[in-house]
């Protein structure tokens, strides 16, 4: 995302302050200035050259909409607190987390702010290796390696179940077919 320019970049407006009335009127101004018309007979081999058109024809449908925009808004704010660099105060196992509960397991350890960080198992899925998370009630993170045994059986158990689960579904929607033999 920080290589592209976002769609208020796109028009030039600013993202917090610019009403839908300031939006309409720089998507006017970049619409006529980009037009693949303009743009052949102002630059010689630019005709049909509409990338930049298009760019502001999608920047305006998002915007034009107030519940389009803060859709739009809430995704730009999570991905920027995404790609904020994350401070990892402390590093363990996930063996020295307590366990609770299975298919999904909740893994919980207690944080020096007397709150606590708590992952569960489903979202370990999407990281094999090590997972940073974040104390439920401060700033601090902690990174918790993917490494140990029990973990690894009671996280195998729960890919099982789920694997069981979805063919248990599939096969529930007659989509099993090309899978037994
Ligand atoms: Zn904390």
């Amino acid at each position: 995302m920080s290589s592209s320019r976002t769609h208020y970049e796109v028009l030039g407006v600013d993202a917090r302050d610019a009403s839908t009335e300031d939006i309409k009127r720089a998507y006017k101004a970049a619409a006529l200035a980009s037009h693949p018309d303009k743009r052949a007979s102002r630059v010689d081999g630019a005709a049909g050259d509409n990338s930049e058109f298009l760019k502001v024809q999608a920047a305006w449908e998002i915007l034009k909409e107030s519940a389009s925009r803060a859709a739009y808004d809430a995704r730009l704010l999570e991905t920027a607190r995404r790609d904020a660099d994350v401070v990892v105060s402390d590093e363990f196992d996930i063996d020295d987390m307590d366990a609770e509960g299975s298919s999904p397991t909740k893994f919980t350890r207690r944080c020096r702010c007397g709150d606590a960080y708590e992952v569960w198992s489903d979202e370990l899925l999407a990281s094999f290796d090590a997972i940073d998370v974040p104390c439920a009630s401060c700033s601090l993170h902690v990174r918790v390696r993917l490494t140990g045994g029990a973990a690894a059986a009671k996280f195998d158990a729960f890919a099982m179940a789920t694997a069981a689960a979805t063919a248990a579904a599939a096969a529930a929607a007659g989509t099993k077919d090309d899978a037994a033999s």
